[in-house]
Parts: C-alpha cells; sequence; structure tokens
C-alpha cells in the first residue's frame, strides 16, 4: 500500500494545528473518528487529514466515509490501499474486523512515517487498537501522539491496568475479577470473552496496546465526567497508573447530521423513516446488536418470539452475518413467513442500515434494547432513550455496568453472551421489555443523564474544555 498526497500544500501553522486522524476498522471505530474530525475541523478550525484504508472491511463504512468526504470537503483524505491480507492460516477463523487491525498493525511502522512527513503532520491521533505501532513510529519524527480510546472511560481504566494485573498473577494463570485502581471490579465475566485467551489475536494486540498507553502524548477518550466520574478521576489521577499520560474526556462527541446515506442505499434503507412517522409518541421499542456481529440463529427466534409477546410496537434491525457484504439471506429465512405476517403493521423489521442517531431521537422510540456497543450507548446518552442492555462481546458487558450505574438504563446480569450456550428465552425478553416500557423513574434518570451530556459539551463544560486544551497541546507541544 502507498499513501496518497494530501490534497493541498500548505502546512499547519502553530495557530491552526494540523491533525492527521488514523482509525482502525469497523463502524464502532469509525463512527467516533469522523465525529472527532468534524469536532475539531468544523468546531475548533484545525485542519484534519482522515487516513483511509482502502478497500473497507464492510460497506457501511465505504459509504460513510464517502459521505463524509462529500459533506466536509475541508478534511483531508489520506488513502491506504491495501493488498488482500490472508493470515486466516496464522489465525484460523478470526474475525475480519481484528484481521484488519492485525495488516494496518503489520504495514504501519512503514507507513507510517512517510504518510506523516507527507502531511506536515503536528500531531497523530491513532485508534486503540494501532496505539503500541503507531507510538514509535510518531516519536521518531518527533510528532506528538495521542491515542483515542472509542469506547468507554471505565473500559480504557480497565485497559490501561489489565497488563499490570497479568504481570501480578504471573502467566499461567487465569483472568479473574480485575479491581481497577480508583474504579470498581470488572467480574471475570465481565472481561472480554477474548482476554481469557492469551494467545488470541484480540488479547495479543489489546495487551501491547496496554502497555504502549504510558509512552502516549496525552489519550482522548469518548466520554464525559458525570458519566463515569469514577473512571476519568481515576485516569486524570493516575490512579489506574502512575506513568499515564493527560486524559482528555471529550465526549459524547456529536453525532454529524449531514451523513446520511444517500442514493441506492437510501433506497435500500426502505420505509423505516416513514413506518416511525406514522407512529403516535414514544410506543416504540428500538432494538438493535450493532455493525460487528450477528445472533445465533436460535437467539434470534427466541428475541422475535420476546418482542411479538411483549404487546409493543418494535423497530429491529437483524443482522443474519459479520461482515455486511455477506449477509445475502432473505429476513424470511431468518424468521419465518408466519412471524413477519403476525407482527405486520406492529414490527417493522430490516436488514439494512438503519441511521440509528436518527431514530433514536424519533419521538415514536420510548426503549432501545442494545448491545451496549460503546456509540450506541452514547448515542442513547445524546438522545434521552433509556436502554434494556443486552451485551454480547468484548467490552460490551463493562459498558453495560456502566449504564446501570449512571441510570441510563437496565441490565439482565444473567442473560447470556457469546460463548456461552444458554439461551435467553422468549419470555424473559418480553418481561423486561413490558417492565422497562412502565419504568417511568428511569425515563426520569435517562433524561438527567442527556442533561449532563449536553452541559458537558457546550462552550466551558468538562468536555468541550478538554478537546480546547487537548487542541492547545497540538498547536504548543510539551
Ligand atoms: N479494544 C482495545 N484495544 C484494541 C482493540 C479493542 O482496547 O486493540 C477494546 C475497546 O474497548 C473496544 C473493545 O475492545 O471497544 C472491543 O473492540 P472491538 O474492536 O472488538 O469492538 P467494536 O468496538 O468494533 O465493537
Ligand atoms: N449503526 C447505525 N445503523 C445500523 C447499525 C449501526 O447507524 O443499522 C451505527 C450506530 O449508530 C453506531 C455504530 O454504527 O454509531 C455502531 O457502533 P457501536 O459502538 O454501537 O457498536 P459496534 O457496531 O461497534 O458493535
Amino acid at each position: 500500500p502507498a499513501p496518497s498526497s494530501p490534497s493541498r500544500s500548505s502546512h499547519g501553522s502553530r495557530s491552526s494545528p494540523r491533525i492527521v486522524l488514523f482509525p482502525s476498522a469497523g463502524m464502532g471505530h469509525l463512527v467516533p473518528f469522523t465525529r472527532l474530525a468534524v469536532a475539531l475541523s468544523a468546531g475548533h478550525g484545525c485542519d484534519i487529514s482522515l487516513v483511509t484504508a482502502l478497500p473497507t472491511v464492510s460497506s457501511a463504512e465505504s459509504r460513510h466515509i464517502a459521505a463524509l468526504y462529500a459533506a466536509f470537503p475541508a478534511i483531508r483524505q489520506l488513502d491506504l490501499r491495501f493488498a488482500p491480507f490472508d493470515a486466516s492460516s496464522e489465525f484460523p477463523g478470526a474475525d475480519p474486523f481484528y484481521l484488519r487491525y492485525e495488516a494496518l498493525r503489520r504495514c504501519a511502522p512503514s507507513l507510517l512515517g512517510p504518510l506523516l512527513a507527507g502531511a506536515g503532520a503536528s500531531a497523530l491521533v491513532v485508534d486503540m487498537a494501532l496505539a503500541s505501532v503507531a507510538i514509535p513510529v510518531a516519536r521518531e519524527l518527533h510528532v506528538p501522539c495521542f491515542v483515542f480510546f472509542t469506547a468507554s472511560a471505565t473500559m480504557l481504566s480497565f485497559k490501561a491496568y489489565f497488563p499490570t494485573y497479568l504481570d501480578d498473577v504471573g502467566a499461567g494463570h487465569g483472568v479473574g475479577d480485575v479491581d481497577v485502581p480508583g474504579v470498581y471490579r470488572i467480574p471475570s465475566s465481565s472481561v472480554p470473552q477474548a482476554l481469557h485467551d492469551p494467545d488470541n489475536i484480540f488479547t495479543r494486540q489489546f495487551v501491547a496496546n496496554g502497555r504502549a498507553l504510558a509512552t502516549a502524548d496525552g489519550l482522548l477518550v469518548n466520554a464525559f465526567h458525570a458519566m463515569e466520574p469514577e473512571a476519568v478521576e481515576a485516569l486524570q489521577g493516575r490512579f489506574v497508573l502512575s506513568v499515564l499520560p493527560p486524559v482528555f474526556a471529550v465526549g459524547p462527541l456529536m453525532p454529524v447530521n449531514d451523513l446520511r446515506e444517500t442514493g441506492e442505499a437510501a433506497q435500500k434503507q426502505g420505509n423505516y423513516r416513514a413506518w416511525l412517522d406514522e407512529q403516535p409518541p414514544r410506543p416504540v421499542v428500538y432494538v438493535s446488536f450493532g455493525s460487528r456481529k450477528a445472533l445465533p440463529k436460535d437467539q434470534i427466534k427466541e428475541l422475535a418470539a420476546g418482542l411479538e409477546a411483549c404487546g409493543h410496537r418494535f423497530l429491529w434491525v437483524v443482522k443474519g452475518a459479520v461482515v455486511d457484504r455477506d449477509d445475502a439471506g432473505e429476513l424470511s429465512e431468518l424468521l419465518g413467513e408466519a412471524f413477519l405476517r403476525r407482527v405486520q403493521g406492529r414490527g417493522l423489521v430490516t436488514k439494512s442500515w438503519v441511521e440509528q442517531e436518527e431514530v433514536l431521537r424519533h419521538p415514536a422510540v420510548a426503549l432501545f434494547v442494545s448491545h451496549c456497543g460503546w456509540n450506541s450507548v452514547t448515542e442513547a446518552v445524546s438522545s434521552g432513550v433509556p436502554v434494556l442492555a443486552w451485551p454480547r462481546f468484548a467490552d460490551q458487558r463493562v459498558n453495560a455496568s456502566v449504564v446501570v450505574r449512571c441510570g441510563l438504563g437496565v441490565w439482565a446480569e444473567q442473560w447470556s453472551w457469546e460463548g456461552e450456550e444458554a439461551l435467553v428465552r422468549a419470555e424473559e425478553i418480553a418481561a423486561l421489555v413490558m417492565e422497562a416500557m412502565g419504568d417511568d423513574a428511569m425515563a426520569v434518570k435517562t433524561a438527567n443523564v442527556r442533561e449532563a451530556a449536553s452541559r458537558a459539551v457546550v462552550d466551558g463544560g468538562t468536555s468541550y474544555l478538554c478537546l480546547a486544551a487537548f487542541v492547545h497541546r497540538c498547536i504548543a507541544p510539551r
């Protein structure tokens, strides 16, 4: 792969830092990076270049990037073209997004230097999945390197502490409960599944990146103090780890309205907007498990029966495969014609991408049954929609614990996640949805979290000040 040259030749001045943003793969990483790009470019007058690894893993990513450049021509495009990376023999059965992280990690040492020099970068912001390979390259060029953590502050504290935990327990011991200093105990059952296996591709990256955090010039996290006070204070006060660099809690980064799908992709999205508009205020349960994973087929059937039995209207985004390009099957194959007929009118089920941010802001939506990918959580916060948490994998149980602690929603902790066999039954799902839909106290608490988020991001708020402090560091690095 070779980086393309930036579209303009002027270099960043002292008053307008020239910042290169380098996300890794998957919408869960790309979306917060594009929000950061827009906040820095349009909001703080920075000169922003975004590194784009092509071809993207999913088509959702390529559409999102195209929409970003169309709406924000001031953001420069730095393309990294990829030869196919076949590591399936090295990591049999590995997740395609993790393989892409690995491919990026392997090419970063040789590619990143020329790319930064060509862009005249005054600072680099890399995704947490690339930290350990990117920081040494930036250091060599004397370019300050910041790590952007696209998940929760609680998860960042866990990640920063986890290598120390491993060193303390010693090799050969399983991962138990992890007491993150200054934060709280992450039970073994909430530790991302992969981390129980020291040889897993994800674990190797996670630990290498965790160790590298101390060598960054600063850490950005899409979180805000009022929602995760323990974690933000423990990170900023260096209780988690005494050697941590400054931590800038800049969230929740605001969604960018102009990035809607257009053309054929918009048509494929079908009629969910019209359907939502037809609903009276607040009867709809929105159900989505994010862009990364598909529920097992038998769990999809239980969820279908649960939604049918709960009696509420629902909008359900179903994924049948990990990567959207592979998801060709029909809805009726997954759910059965009879189910689709029975719920017609009351429930809308779709396999296509929906503009989730727009859905959550729609007055018809009252509850979000969510896997608790961190972006989904932050979007629920900004739109004030209570969450019924059903974490499935990776950091999602940690995020679900944040959801409960801050008052954003509820979590049935005994519900299974990937790797556990027990199915969550239709009756349990229906009962919890009904309870959450009738929980007025929860709706009030959720509204309070939204208020706190609004206060954090306006001029003078904690997140606003953190972002401004970060920009200042890029102008006048220490
Ligand atoms: N993560 C991390 N370092 C990495 C990769 C992932 O800290 O090198 C963390 C982070 O908390 C992230 C979680 O692991 O949110 C799951 O990451 P993954 O990329 O699997 O999931 P996604 O964010 O795409 O849902
Ligand atoms: N998303 C969306 N429409 C969909 C599925 C996902 O807009 O049909 C967006 C969602 O709003 C979020 C991102 O994709 O911004 C997914 O990130 P998240 O961290 O919630 O979960 P992941 O997909 O990484 O598991």
